[in-house]
């Protein structure tokens, strides 16, 4: 079984007018952002991990053990996520408000980026895919008791914009005026700044309090699609190959490695595509148009966390814990 030119994602950039070379970098070393976008837009990696992050609370199996040694190495994995960055205009957005925002916005690294930040006001909006604790309860340290920031939109559905304005605390923050629930219509192009255009994408996912989205993101050169989380392609109304072989670089939801970390489940009963299953799938649209997949939202038990050698090809001798 080939499965070459995919990408575990790390806090790396990726860089919307030169994806073609972002989908070249060498994942492996998160380290600082570095030179990412002089000049036109692009977007950043700040995060590649399930809701849970890596480490998770209270586990101490193998691999959350060498979660905790990359955080304290200053290489930690933080929860998926990702910053569109207009720099020249000095224009921020977010895609999903995790629990790790804080040391998140510590990689982005345009100065205009923290005198934003000091005026309260760092993002021109917040795009939120679903209501799962990993893409929206990072909102909470933006509010009263943290950053209290002013007049920020939160781009998402109907359905949750409604469950920010229906439920506390978030809805204490929309009194306070800090965000501002703007639903977008699905499936259709919005501007947002002078040069990136986002589309939501609904998807299929445990929709326990609204609904989900992937993001589509256009720049000026490039085409980025952002799928975090989705019960399975197949249950998808859209064709995930030609989804992605249309999109310049794509990240989409690798929670899973393989049944290994899932004992006694089957494949149906999973909650998210196997990332084995997906390269498989995907494996001609890497061969066709080079690599530009990255595999993202891992889960604390799989063994595509980099970097020790022995769990590059294998699975992780713990079993799995909860699954996003
Ligand atoms: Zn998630
Ligand atoms: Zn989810």
């Amino acid at each position: 079984m080939r499965r070459r030119d995919f990408l575990a994602s790390l806090p790396a950039s990726v860089l919307l007018p030169e994806a073609l070379a972002a989908a070249g970098m060498r994942l492996g070393d998160a380290g600082p952002v570095g030179e990412a976008g002089r000049g036109g837009p692009y977007a950043l990696v700040l995060g590649s991990v399930q809701d849970g992050g890596f480490p998770q609370a209270g586990c101490y199996t193998e691999l959350c053990e060498h979660g905790r040694r990359l955080q304290r190495e200053g290489r930690g994995r933080f929860v998926a996520s990702l910053a569109l960055v207009e720099p020249e205009a000095e224009r921020f957005w977010l895609v999903d408000a995790t629990p790790d925002i804080t040391r998140q916005m510590d990689l982005i690294e345009e100065p205009a980026f923290r005198r934003r930040a000091a005026e309260r006001r760092p993002f021109d909006g917040i795009f939120v895919t679903h209501a799962h604790i990993g893409h929206y309860t990072g909102l909470a340290l933006l509010g009263n008791e943290g950053l209290g920031i002013r007049d920020t939109p939160v781009y998402c559905t109907a359905a949750m914009a409604g469950f920010l304005e229906a439920n506390a605390p978030w809805s204490l923050m929309v009194r306070q005026e800090r965000i501002r629930p703007t639903p977008l219509a699905p499936d259709t192009w919005h501007q947002v700044g002078d040069a990136l255009q986002v589309q939501l994408l609904p998807v299929p996912h445990r929709n326990e309090f609204a609904d989900t989205v992937a993001l589509l993101v256009r720049g000026p050169q490039a085409t980025l699609l952002y799928i975090p989380d989705i019960d399975g392609w197949h249950l998808w109304h859209r064709d995930v190959a030609r989804e992605v072989e249309a999109a310049d670089v794509a990240l989409l939801d690798a929670t899973f490695w393989s049944l290994d970390e899932l004992p006694g489940r089957t494949v149906e009963e999973v909650p998210h595509p196997l990332a084995t299953r997906t390269m498989d799938l995907l494996q001609d649209v890497a061969d066709r148009r080079g690599a530009r997949i990255v595999l993202t939202h891992l889960n604390n038990s799989n063994p595509a966390h980099p970097r020790r050698r022995r769990w590059r090809a294998g699975v992780s001798r713990s079993p799995g814990r909860r699954c996003a």
